[in-house]
C-alpha cells in the first residue's frame, strides 16, 4: 500500500478490486496509448544509445498497431555495455549498503507511482489482461523492497564471528557477503517487469552492476524500469539497459569474459545452453536459471470441488497459459472425476476472451505468431491423440481478427506415454487424467524433468503426505486463487527444482540475496 494507491495488489487478491484501480487504470491507458510508437534508445553508461537497426514491438491484441521502435543492438553495444558496468562497478561497490538500499527503495517507489502507466504498457505489450498486468508491476516493486529489507534484516551481510585464542595476540574476524562484479539479467517476455526488475534489485542492492537484456518481445516495459532506476538517481553506468536479439546480442553478453554472474529467466532450452556456454571461461561463475515448468494439480476424492475447478482454472489460463507456473496437467481420483472435470469445462466456457485492457476481459491474445502456431500444431496433435472437452480453436473472426487469439483447451483421454504429457507447451492446453489413487497421481505428477510448482485439493492429512512428496520448489494445498500459480515476494518465494531451476533457492525468499554475493573472511591480529 502506498500514498499513490489506497489497495495492495497480489495476484491472491486481485479478484475483488477496488473501483479506483479500473478507473486509473483506464485514463493511465488512454495516456499510453496517445504517445504510442515512440522510438526508444538504450542506456549505455547513462546514455541513450541508438542502433543503426531497429525493430517494432507490437500489440500481440492487434498486430497493426505500432507500440515503440526498439534498438537492435549489437555485439559492440554488448561490450560497451560491459565496459561501463566493469568501470562502474569499484565504486558501487564500495557505497555502503545503506545507500543502495535508499537508492532501491527510491526506484520501488518511483515504480508505485508509475504502476497505471507500466501497467498498462504491460497489458498492451504482453497482451495481459489488466489485473496480471498491475500484478506484474506491483510485485516488481515489492521484489525491490524485499530485497531492501532482506539486507537490512542482515545487516548487510557482515556478521561478527568467533575470535580464535591466539596468545599474546588478539584476533577478530568477520564474515562478509560481497558482490562479484558486473551482473547480467535475461528475462522472458511472460513477466517483463517482474523477472527483469527482480533479479536486477538482487544484483544492486547487493552491490553488483548490472546489465539487462529483455525478450525482444517486451522491450518497452524493461525500459520503463531502466528510467525508474535512472530517476531514482542509481549512478550512470551502475545499470545499463540492452535490447536485440539473444541469438546475437545475448549471446555476445554470455560469451564476455567480465561477466561476473547471470540470472537467466526463460526456457529451458535456452537456459541449458546459457549454462553451458557460461562455463567456458577460466572459472566457475555463479549462474541462476530459472526454467520451464509442467504443472500438476491433483485432486483427491476428499477435495472441495469448487475451489478445485476454480483454482485450476484460474492457473491454467491466466496469462494464456503462458506462466512458468501455469496448471498444464491434472489429476484426478476416478470418484469426483466426473463431477470436477464437468465443473472445470463450464468454467473455462465461461472466460472472456479479448482486448485484454478491457475491463471484462480473462484471456488476451498469445505472444507472437510463433506461440500462435505452436497453439495449432499442439491442438491439431491432441485432437488425434486425446478428447477435445472445450477449445482446440483459434479465433479469426471479428475482434481476433488482427491478433493471436485462441481458446483454452482442456484435453482428457491422452494416453500416459504420450509426448504432450512431458513438453512445456506454453499456450493455454491443460490435459487431464483420471487415477485410480493418489498414490497414482504422484508418480505421474512427478515423472517429469520439470519441478517448479503443484497444487494439491483433498484432506488436511493428505495435504501433509502430498508435500512431502511432491517435487516442485513451490507447492499449494486447497487454494482456490489458483492451483499453481499466483506467488508473491515475501510470502511465496519463487524457484524451481530439477530442470525448473538452478539455485534451489527461490526469489523473493530468505535465502536469495547471497546468491548474488561471494564471502569473504576478514581476519585482523592486533598484538596484546
Ligand atoms: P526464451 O528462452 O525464448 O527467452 C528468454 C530470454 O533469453 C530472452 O530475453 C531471449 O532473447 C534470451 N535469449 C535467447 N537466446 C539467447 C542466447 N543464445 N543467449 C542469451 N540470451 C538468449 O523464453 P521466453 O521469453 O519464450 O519465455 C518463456 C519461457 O520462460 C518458458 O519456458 C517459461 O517456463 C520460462 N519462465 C520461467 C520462469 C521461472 O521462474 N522458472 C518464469 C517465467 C518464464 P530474445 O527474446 O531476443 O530471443
Amino acid at each position: 500500500m502506498t500514498a499513490e494507491s489506497p489497495f495492495k495488489l497480489t495476484y491472491a487478491t486481485m479478484f475483488n478490486p477496488p473501483e479506483e484501480l479500473h478507473t486509473r487504470f483506464e485514463e493511465a491507458l488512454a495516456k499510453v496509448k496517445a504517445g504510442l510508437g515512440k522510438e526508444y534508445g538504450m542506456i549505455i553508461d547513462g546514455k541513450e544509445r541508438f542502433a543503426d537497426e531497429k525493430f517494432v514491438d507490437r500489440n500481440p491484441a492487434n498486430t497493426d498497431e505500432f507500440l515503440g521502435i526498439f534498438q537492435k543492438g549489437t555485439v559492440q553495444d554488448a561490450h560497451d555495455a560491459v565496459a561501463a558496468a566493469k568501470k562502474a562497478f569499484t565504486k558501487w561497490s564500495r557505497t555502503p549498503w545503506q545507500e543502495r538500499v535508499a537508492l532501491i527503495r527510491k526506484a520501488a517507489d518511483l515504480i508505485d507511482q508509475r504502476i497505471f502507466e507500466i501497467g498498462a504498457a504491460v497489458a498492451l505489450e504482453v497482451g495481459k489482461n489488466r489485473m496480471e498486468a498491475l500484478g506484474d508491476v506491483a510485485e516488481t516493486a515489492d521484489l525491490f523492497r524485499y530485497a531492501c529489507d532482506s539486507m537490512e534484516k542482515n545487516n548487510g551481510f557482515i556478521v561478527e564471528m568467533g575470535r580464535d585464542p591466539l596468545t599474546g595476540f588478539q584476533s577478530t574476524n568477520f564474515s562478509i557477503l560481497r558482490p562479484y562484479g558486473v551482473w547480467l539479467v535475461i528475462s522472458p517476455f511472460n513477466f517483463p517487469a517482474a523477472l527483469t526488475g527482480g533479479p536486477s534489485a538482487a544484483a544492486l542492492v547487493t552491490g553488483n552492476t548490472l546489465i539487462m537484456k529483455p525478450a525482444t518481445d517486451t522491450p518497452w516495459t524493461a525500459r520503463l524500469l531502466a528510467e525508474c532506476l535512472r530517476d531514482a538517481g542509481i549512478p550512470d553506468g551502475v545499470f545499463n539497459y540492452v535490447t536485440g536479439p539473444g541469438s546475437t546480442l545475448g549471446q555476445a553478453l554470455i560469451d564476455h569474459p567480465d561477466i561476473a554472474g547471470v540470472t537467466f529467466t526463460g526456457s529451458y532450452d535456452v537456459g541449458m545452453k546459457i549454462y553451458r556456454d557460461f562455463a567456458q571461461s577460466r572459472w566457475v561463475r555463479p549462474t541462476i536459471l530459472e526454467l520451464g515448468g509442467k504443472n500438476p494439480a491433483i485432486v483427491s476424492r476428499h477435495a472441495n470441488l469448487e475451489d478445485a475447478a476454480v483454482g485450476i482454472v484460474r492457473s491454467a489460463f491466466g496469462l494464456q497459459g503462458q506462466k512458468c507456473s501455469a496448471c498444464s496437467r491434472v489429476f484426478i481420483e476416478e470418484p469426483v472425476y466426473d463431477e470436477l472435470v464437468e465443473r472445470l469445462v463450464a468454467l473455462t466456457n465461461k472466460l472472456t476472451i479479448g482486448d485484454p485492457t478491457a475491463r471484462n476481459v480473462y484471456m488476451g491474445p498469445v505472444i507472437n505468431a510463433s506461440s500462435y502456431r505452436d497453439y495449432q500444431n499442439f491442438a491439431e496433435e491432441l485432437h488425434q491423440s486425446g478428447r477435445v472437452l472445450t477449445g482446440g480453436k483459434i479465433l479469426t473472426e471479428g475482434e481476433y481478427a488482427k491478433g493471436y487469439f485462441v481458446t483454452p483447451t482442456l484435453v482428457a483421454d491422452l494416453p500416459a506415454d504420450h509426448r504432450l504429457w512431458q513438453v512445456e507447451m506454453f499456450v493455454p492446453i491443460t490435459t487431464i487424467a483420471k487415477v485410480s489413487n493418489l498414490e497414482e497421481a504422484m508418480t505421474r505428477a512427478n515423472e517429469v524433468m520439470y519441478g517448479l510448482t503443484a497444487g494439491f485439493y483433498g484432506s488436511p492429512e493428505e495435504v501433509e503426505w502430498f508435500f512431502d512428496r511432491i517435487e516442485a520448489g513451490v507447492t499449494y494445498a486447497n487454494r482456490p486463487q489458483g492451483a499453481t500459480t499466483g506467488a508473491w515476494p515475501g510470502f511465496q518465494p519463487f524457484g524451481g527444482w530439477k530442470a525448473s531451476g538452478a539455485s534451489g533457492k527461490n526469489a523473493g525468499g530468505v535465502y536469495y540475496l547471497p546468491l548474488y554475493m561471494h564471502e569473504q573472511i576478514r581476519t585482523l591480529v592486533k598484538r596484546l
